[in-house]
């Protein structure tokens, strides 16, 4: 097996370009395990750790707080671990920094990378709930140039995401906000575990919009449409995101109905689809109630 060892993003791309079978490997969470376990053998390994580029975050556009709903976005290199996202952008990214949290242990959150969860493209990976729901984008590069990819249209099936076979991920775009979002996932224990479910919602208040995304129940991590359409139109109607009041529980529950209906699960050794779809609804209402709190004692 060929390691390709670049030290810039440039040469990087170059060798992408030249070997598109080499495997990018950045925190190697994901690619070790396949190669120890030899579910996987790659002509070549692209290692990414030493490319400065990739490991740190900027702020692109708007004021960078987003109490105004105009706060831009952070432009987070996708070899910038999980801990760093949990102890710098916790303030301006609550439900990726939440979302981190949950990720593995201590030692898995200093390695592992949103890039590499973007790049294994599991249906349980933890990231892509609040990815999708924030309005998140995915940058891409090769040596023809870079693109950004709506998460909506970067998760293509089980394990398989949007890049084409020379390109590298080098970002992740995420919208600064200051307006409640929040992430919970059902696992067999507490820690180091792999989602049975997830979710993440997260409010939009300047556009009078809710996002919300299921993980680990479809084959790809998906947008709970319906939902959104759903709770955003109610909102608005009853002027609530101006004059916030206690949401009625029929919303909530109907909320939790819809975004399990989001859902096409499986039976498999982590719970059953019957479990998941029900799990998911109650993640929903009890999501969707923190959130919204929270949104109330902000506006109050
Ligand atoms: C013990 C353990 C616990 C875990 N717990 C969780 C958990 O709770 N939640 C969760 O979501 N995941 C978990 N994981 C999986 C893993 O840690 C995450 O998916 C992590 O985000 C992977 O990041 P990485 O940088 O280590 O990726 P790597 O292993 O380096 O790469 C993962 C994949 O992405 C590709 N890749 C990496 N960087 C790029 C790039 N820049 N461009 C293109 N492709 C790229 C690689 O080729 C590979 O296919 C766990 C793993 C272990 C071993």
């Amino acid at each position: 097996m060929d390691f390709l060892r670049p030290d810039t993003l440039a040469e990087a791309l170059a060798l992408k370009a030249q070997r598109p079978d080499a495997v990018p490997i950045a925190g190697g969470t994901d690619v070790m395990v396949e190669l120890n376990f030899d579910h996987r053998r790659p002509a070549a390994l692209l290692d990414l750790t030493r490319i400065a580029e990739l490991r740190s975050w900027d702020l692109v556009g708007g004021d960078g707080d987003g109490g105004n709903g105009d706060g831009g976005a952070v432009r987070i290199g996708s070899g910038v671990p999980y801990t760093r996202i949990i102890d710098e952008l916790g303030d301006r990214l609550p439900g990726l920094a939440m979302a981190s949290r949950t990720v593995g242990s201590p030692q898995i959150r200093n390695r592992g990378t949103v890039g590499g969860n973007l790049g294994a493209a599991s249906p349980a990976g933890d990231t892509h709930p609040v990815l999708l729901a924030g309005d998140a984008t995915v940058e891409a590069a090769s040596t023809r140039g870079t693109r950004l990819i709506p998460a909506t249209e970067f998760y293509l099936g089980v394990k398989r995401n949007a890049l084409e076979p020379d390109e590298l991920i080098t970002a992740v775009h995420v919208p600064v906000t200051r307006a409640p979002q929040q992430f919970a996932k059902v696992g067999t224990r507490n820690a180091m575990v792999i989602a049975v479910c997830s979710f993440a919602v997260a409010l939009h208040p300047a556009r009078q919009r809710v996002g919300a995304a299921v993980g680990s129940a479809a084959p790809t991590p998906r947008r709970a449409t319906a939902a959104e359409e759903f709770l955003s139109a109610e909102l608005t109607s009853r002027n609530q995101w101006d004059s916030p009041k206690p949401l009625l529980d029929s919303v909530k529950r109907r909320f939790g109905e819809l975004v399990s209906q989001a859902a096409s699960p499986i039976d498999d050794v982590r719970g059953s689809a019957a479990y998941r779809e029900h799990a998911l609804s109650v993640l929903a209402r009890r999501t969707l109630d923190w959130a919204w709190r929270d949104y109330c004692e902000k506006v109050a």
